[in-house]
């Protein structure tokens, strides 16, 4: 019995037609830009967004730090929400690696940063601070599928105030699919976006960063200065074409699953469930009760994370059936009706 692993999107396993693709990629040294399958991964993406160019890189962590020092200099400033990824979950790598100093912005419920908290964070031109150079924003927060016309706004805001905008789009073509528009429609508001590879559309690895051709030759260098050049990495990039190609529409199975399995958490006394975005399930449960609910579930063969977010966060993806979703509806009802 296979278990059902909600812990994250990023746990999925290639399927064995992806296996296939990689096996049978073209390669060439990258680091020559010689590896055709890499070529035509970057050229895919950067056209279906409708950029310039764009680069393959490992992680979506080195994809955001390079926009980031694409966008900014040293001493510059980059305004991010509080409890982004960018901000709070990448190791302080912008500063550290940087010199770019985070302002984070508290965010709104639904995962939008309010223009006049934007606006009233914006430093003066004078020596005494850091120079606010670049928005970030991230789609999906938390699940959440950032509402259209806060982009448009956001898109306007940046080009008033001079800023570059740059979305962590990790998981953007799970907010397409929400929002029933393509991807590119969501991109356009921006110079950059990082894309994951690795989340819902299920490949082993990678990140594709969009943006303008110079944007991306700086990208380029400071993936070679942290370490990231790569050479035969069209096996890699053979997944992610896979990927493009045979999981991007399934992506609303994932969120079918996800607003099926809430339902079913609702009928079950002793769990809160807190909200359903896209493929994320949020619920609260007693924290008396949680490594006890751990042992149960994992008895029943399901995985969850606890203890590192406030609220427990289920995710579905790729490796999730219908069947995965009933032991798990199963598993919480049966741990529940024993008080
Ligand atoms: C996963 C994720 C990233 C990048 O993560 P890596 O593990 O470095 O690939 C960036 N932003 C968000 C919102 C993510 O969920």
């Amino acid at each position: 019995m296979d278990g059902v692993d909600l812990r994250s999107d990023t746990v999925t396993r290639p399927t064995a037609a992806m296996r296939a693709a990689m096996l049978a990629a073209e390669v060439g040294d990258d680091v020559y830009g010689e590896d055709p399958t890499v070529n035509a991964l970057q050229r895919r993406l950067a056209d279906d967004l409708g950029f310039e160019a764009a680069l393959f890189v490992p992680t979506g962590t080195q994809s955001n730090l390079l926009a980031l020092m694409a966008h900014c200099e040293r001493g510059d400033e980059y305004l991010v929400g509080a409890d982004a990824h960018t901000y709070k979950f990448e190791g302080g790598g912008a500063a550290v690696l940087g010199s770019i100093q985070p302002q984070p912005i508290a965010h709104d419920a639904d995962g939008s940063l309010p223009l006049d908290r934007l606006a009233a964070a914006i430093k003066p031109v004078d020596p005494h601070f850091a120079r606010t150079r670049l928005l970030a924003l991230e789609n999906t927060w938390h699940g959440r599928a950032l509402p259209l016309d806060y982009l448009q706004a956001a898109h306007d805001f940046a080009r008033e105030r001079g800023l570059g905008l740059h979305l962590d789009g990790a998981r953007l073509f799970n907010a397409a699919v929400a929002c029933g528009v393509s991807a590119r429609a969501i991109a356009r508001h921006f110079d950059s976006v990082s894309v994951c590879l690795s989340k819902g559309l299920g490949a082993p690895v990678g990140s594709v960063l969009v943006g303008s051709a110079a944007l991306i030759d700086k990208a380029r260098r400071w993936r070679k200065v942290a370490g990231g050049g790569w050479r035969q990495a069209g096996m890699l990039a053979a997944a992610g074409r896979y990927a493009l190609d045979h999981h991007v529409e399934r992506l609303a199975e994932d969120h079918r699953r996800a607003a099926h399995l809430a339902g079913r958490l609702r009928g079950i006394a002793g769990i809160d469930v807190l909200g359903q975005h896209t493929n994320m399930v949020f619920i609260d449960v007693p924290a008396e009760r949680l490594r006890e609910l751990d042992v149960h579930l994992r008895g029943a063969g399901i995985r969850i994370s606890i203890g590192y977010l406030p609220t427990l966060r289920l995710v579905t993806h790729l490796d999730i059936d219908d069947a995965g979703i009933e032991r798990t509806a199963a598993a919480f009802a049966a741990f529940f009706a024993h008080a």
